[in-house]
C-alpha cells in the first residue's frame, strides 16, 4: 500500500503523466479495479477501515489523531488462524501496532531520508531512501519468515505523501519535461456550493514547502504562470516519489517470482486514498471529488483472480478485510461492515451487489469543509452539512465535476432518489450523527495532543 498514490498516476489507469511498469504487471497479470472508494478520504481513517473493516464512525477513527481502535482487524484474526503477520513501513495509527508477529515501522509521518524506525518496540535509524528501506525490510520480513506457516506482510509505504523527496536516483527525472495539465487546473467552481472556496489545498496557496515553491516561482508575477510552473514543480516531485515505488514494487515481485511464491500468493497494491493532481486547481485529497475518492486496486493470483482485465464494481476500502479473511476460509467478524468481493475477483457476476457507496468527510487540515455525499456508478450526490448546500454531477456527462446540476428541474427525481438514499444509509450504516457530534469531535481530536511515537 502506498500512501496517497492516485489511480491516475499509474499507466494500467491511463495516467498521461507517467508510467509505472511493475505496477501495470499485477494488472496485467492480475485484476484493476475501476470503482474502488475509499470512504473518507484522509490517511489514518482509511488505514482504520481497511483493517477493521468498518466505516470512521463505527470504528471511532474519524479523523487523524482519533483514538486506537479496540475493533479486532483482519490481521489479528489471520494470525489466530495460524498465519505468520507481519507490518512493515507506514502504519500512522494513533497506537503501536497489534495483531503482527513482527512489526517494523515508521513513527508518526516518517522522513523520506535516514528515517527512524520502531522495530518491535525499539528505534532505531536507518541509513538510506524510504522507499528502499520498507522494501528491504519486506524482503528481510519474506526471508525470514517461518516456512511452515502461511503469511500475511503489509508493506505500506510513506511514499508519495508529502513532501515528496525523491531519491539520488530519480533526482533528475522529468527535469526537462512539461507534464500535461488537467483540463480543470483553474477552475473557477462557478456551479459549486460556495463551501468548497474555502478550502486551502489549492496548489500554491498555502504554507511554504507544501506547494508555493517560493525559491523556484515566486520571480513569476503572473498568477496564472506562476501557477502552473507550481503545478510543474508539485508534479515532478510526487512523480519521482512514484516512480521509486515502481521500481521496488518490482522487488517484491522478483522475490515472489525467485522463490516460487508468486503462484501461491495474492499480492495486491493500493493507496490509502486518491489525491488532486492539480484538478481543480488543488493537491491533496478530502473532498469526495472523484481523483481524491478513487482507490488504486491491482491484485494478482494465479488460478484464484482472473488476468488482465478490469471491474467496475463499487467497491469499498471497508470490503477489504472482508475479502482477505476469504481467501484464507475466514468469516468476517461480527461488525465488520464490508462485504467479500472474492467472487468479483474471480470473475464471477455476484448475484447481488451495492449498487451505491456512502461517504462522509469531517472537516480536519486545510479548512476543507465537512461533507457526506453517495455515488453511484452514474450519480454523485455530495452535501456539505455546515453550509446546507447541495451538489450533483451526473458523471456520465461530466466526469470532471465541473458542472453542479443539482438545480437542473432536469434532475428533480435523481435528487430526490439520492437524498433518499443517504438516509437509508446512514441507518444502514448507523451513522446516525443528526446533531454532527462527529465534526465537534474531530475538531476537539485536532487539538489534543498525539502520542509522541505512534501519533499524526
Ligand atoms: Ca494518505
Amino acid at each position: 500500500m502506498a500512501d496517497d498514490h492516485a489511480a491516475h498516476a499509474m499507466g494500467c489507469y491511463g495516467s498521461y503523466r507517467n508510467t509505472t511498469p511493475n505496477l501495470d504487471r499485477i494488472a496485467a497479470e492480475g485484476m484493476r479495479l475501476d470503482n474502488c472508494f475509499c470512504t473518507n478520504s484522509i490517511c489514518t481513517p482509511s488505514r482504520a477501515a481497511i483493517l477493521t473493516g468498518m466505516y470512521p464512525h463505527a470504528n471511532g477513527v474519524i479523523t487523524f489523531n482519533a483514538p486506537p481502535s479496540n475493533h479486532v482487524t483482519f490481521p489479528q484474526m489471520l494470525r489466530n488462524s495460524g498465519y505468520h503477520t507481519a507490518m512493515i513501513g507506514k502504519w500512522h495509527l494513533g497506537c503501536e501496532p497489534t495483531g503482527f508477529d513482527h512489526w517494523n515501522v515508521l513513527p508518526r509521518q516518517g522522513r523520506y531520508h535516514d528515517p527512524k524506525f520502531i522495530d518491535n518496540g525499539v528505534e532505531t535509524r536507518i541509513e538510506g531512501y524510504v522507499t528502499d528501506i520498507i522494501t528491504d525490510l519486506t524482503l528481510d520480513a519474506l526471508q525470514n519468515r517461518p516456512r511452515d506457516r502461511p503469511f500475511c506482510v503489509l508493506s505500506h509505504h510513506k511514499a508519495p505523501h508529502d513532501m515528496w523527496e525523491s531519491d539520488d536516483k530519480h533526482a533528475a527525472m522529468f527535469a526537462d519535461a512539461d507534464i500535461p495539465e488537467p483540463t480543470t487546473l483553474f477552475d473557477d467552481y462557478a456551479s459549486r456550493a460556495t463551501a468548497v472556496r474555502q478550502s486551502t489545498q489549492t496548489i500554491g496557496a498555502t504554507r511554504p514547502g507544501h506547494t508555493l515553491y517560493e525559491a523556484e516561482t515566486g520571480h513569476i508575477e503572473d498568477s496564472v504562470a506562476r501557477r502552473k510552473a507550481q503545478y510543474q514543480e508539485y508534479m515532478k516531485r510526487y512523480l519521482r516519489c512514484v516512480a521509486s515505488i515502481d521500481d521496488n514494487v518490482g522487488r517484491i515481485l522478483d522475490y515472489l517470482d525467485e522463490n516460487g511464491l508468486a503462484d501461491n500468493t495474492i499480492i495486491i497494491y493500493t493507496s490509502d486514498q486518491g489525491f488532486f493532481l492539480g484538478e481543480h486547481g488543488w493537491y491533496d485529497k478530502r473532498f469526495m471529488y472523484e481523483e481524491s475518492l478513487r482507490m488504486p486496486f491491482v491484485a494478482r493470483f494465479p488460478g484464484g483472480i482472473q488476468p488482465g482485465i478490469s471491474d467496475d464494481h463499487i467497491i469499498l476500502n471497508t470490503d477489504f478485510a472482508a475479502t482477505l479473511l476469504d481467501y484464507a476460509g475466514l468469516k468476517p467478524a461480527p461488525g465488520m461492515q464490508g462485504q467479500s468481493f472474492r467472487g468479483i475477483l474471480a470473475g464471477e457476476e455476484p448475484g447481488s451487489w451495492r449498487e451505491i457507496m456512502y461517504y462522509r468527510y469531517y472537516r480536519s487540515h486545510f479548512n476543507t469543509p465537512s461533507h457526506w455525499g453517495v455515488r453511484t456508478k452514474r450519480y454523485k450526490y455530495i452535501y456539505y452539512n455546515l453550509s446546507m448546500e447541495h451538489e450533483l454531477y451526473d458523471l456520465t456527462q461530466d466526469s470532471s465535476e465541473i458542472r453542479n446540476v443539482y438545480g437542473d428541474p432536469g434532475y428533480k427525481d435523481v435528487r430526490r432518489h439520492l437524498r433518499s438514499e443517504v438516509k437509508r444509509l446512514q441507518d444502514e450504516l448507523g451513522d446516525t450523527d443528526d446533531s454532527y457530534q462527529g465534526e465537534v469531535r474531530a475538531w476537539e481530536l485536532l487539538s489534543q495532543p498525539h502520542d509522541p511515537i505512534f501519533g499524526l
